[in-house]
């Protein structure tokens, strides 16, 4: 499943990550993977094992509570706290062996849920 046409539409239509994510239901490292934005997302982009590790990462969101509320969502609903650590997960990743090691990391990530994730976002600014 691709959300690439939606995800394209829409950030041409000036929509923020957040946006586009809230929008089409999908995490934000989906909309960066597909928006090839920056360094990390040049990395992802020329790696055949990013998707996988996206699809891996929204599973296993479904099995982790919120940090902040924690309460359990759909992976939908659920953000990694720290976008750049998918990031740099996803880096690492080469092959099925790499793939298999990143799993421990991914099992360290945290969630927040997109509720939550505002309300920090909102503290932090004001
Ligand atoms: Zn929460």
């Amino acid at each position: 499943m691709s959300y690439k046409e939606d995800i394209l539409r829409l950030r041409a239509e000036g929509k923020s990550y957040s946006e586009i994510s809230h929008e089409l239901g999908c995490s934000k490292g989906t909309v960066a993977y597909y928006l090839k934005e920056d360094a990390p997302a040049k990395v992802v982009a020329s790696n055949p094992f990013a998707q996988k590790i996206i699809n891996y990462v929204d599973n296993f969101k479904e099995t982790r509570p919120c940090i902040s509320c924690g309460a359990y969502y759909h992976k939908s609903q659920l953000d990694v706290l720290d976008d750049n650590s998918l990031d740099s997960i996803i880096a690492t990743v080469v092959d099925k062996e790499t793939f298999e090691k990143s799993k421990r990391k991914i099992s360290q990530l945290k969630f927040i849920c997109a509720n939550d994730d505002r309300l920090r976002k909102f503290r932090a600014a004001n």
